[in-house]
């Protein structure tokens, strides 16, 4: 099990994810953290992750590392996408096994499920049915870094285990106009238009879809969670193929996208009126994470939306200098 002197490997450490695990590990004293930056070690490279996980020889592995975006992100960007996934999470599991890393912890995503699965989305469901075609390449990597792990534990008797965690906010989130997601988006353009005086804010879409997010605190103590799971409740719930490796992450709630737009406006400050710009996509209608898994073991999410949205509010505001 896990103690407080493991060295722990937090791959990703500089992003909303990592950032967040760092966090958290921290205050729950864990101080052997692996945190090398990309100048460092360049997650891509096989043959630098492998010296470094020979020299380091983590004992856990969050793997919080990956090329992420939003849905113009994804459109515009599709082949690094599916290569930098790729690339980042097959030198980091191959290594972690070579090494005998005791548990690895993969993080998946709500958007690698079929576009129109039953909602709420079990995690059964994956493979099913088509992908989401804004997000299929990013999607057919976590994938495969899904069933890498499987594969691995089936072989070879890992740990490697995975959470998928429904669309993500917070502190140290890219709050890019283009290319971030709708929740830091919309933060930062209700929050110029308001310093501008400006009298409506467009949001991309119709304003129709669904999403469900989760505070990024939250998915960090989710995360660790179950990593810390005892090993029989590991091997019987995540290690036993063909039961799936991994458990979703949510909240069991969305709100549609005018709703999301209308709670940032009101944390913001804004007086002005939405615009809807329908020339833009909308995505996936709906991506409801089924969180009876988890809840069954035990974890549930804490973090209202609108008190979440007020923290990375303020967080955005206490690092304007820094926001990506
Ligand atoms: P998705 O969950 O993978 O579709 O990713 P996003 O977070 O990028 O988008 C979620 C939904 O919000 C989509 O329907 C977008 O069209 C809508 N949306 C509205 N305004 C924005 C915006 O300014 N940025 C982004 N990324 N999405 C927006």
């Amino acid at each position: 099990m896990m103690n407080k002197n493991s060295r722990i490997f937090v791959a990703g450490a500089r992003g909303l994810v990592g950032s967040a695990m760092v966090r958290r590990l921290r205050a729950e004293g864990y101080d052997n953290l692996l945190t090398p930056e990309r100048d460092q070690l360049d997650l891509t490279n096989q043959a630098a992750v492998r010296d470094f996980f020979h020299r380091e020889k983590p004992e856990y592995v969050i793997l919080a590392a990956a090329r992420v975006g939003g849905i113009h992100a994804n459109n515009t960007y599709p082949a690094e996408f599916i290569y930098q996934n790729l690339a980042i999470q097959n030198n980091v599991i191959h290594s972690a096994w070579e090494c005998g890393v005791e548990r690895l912890l993969f993080l998946g995503s709500s958007c690698i499920y079929p576009r129109l699965a039953p909602q709420p989305m079990r995690e059964e469901h994956l493979l099913t049915g088509s992908l989401e075609p804004t997000n299929e390449p990013y999607a057919i990597a976590k994938i495969a870094g899904l069933k890498m792990c499987e594969a691995y534990n089936r072989q070879y008797g890992t740990r490697f285990v995975a959470v998928m965690p429904t669309n993500l906010y917070g502190p140290g989130d890219n709050f890019h106009p283009e290319n971030s997601h709708v929740l830091p988006a919309l933060i930062r353009r209700f929050h110029e238009a308001k310093l501008a005086g400006a009298s409506e804010v467009v949001v991309w879409g119709s304003g129709k879809p669904m999403r469900e997010f989760l505070f990024v605190d939250d998915m960090a103590d989710g995360s660790l969670f179950v990593l810390n799971l005892p090993d029989e409740v590991l091997a019987e719930n995540l290690l036993s193929y063909p039961r799936p490796c991994f458990v979703n992450l949510g909240t069991g709630e969305d709100v549609s996208i005018r709703q999301l737009a209308e709670t940032v406006r009101e944390v913001v400050g804004f007086a002005g009126k939405l615009v809807f710009d329908t020339s833009k996509p909308d995505g996936t209608p709906r991506k409801l994470l089924e969180v009876s898994r988890l809840r069954e073991l035990g974890w549930r999410a804490r973090t209202p939306l609108r008190e979440g949205i007020e923290q990375t509010y303020r967080w955005f505001l206490d690092n304007a200098e820094r926001v990506r």
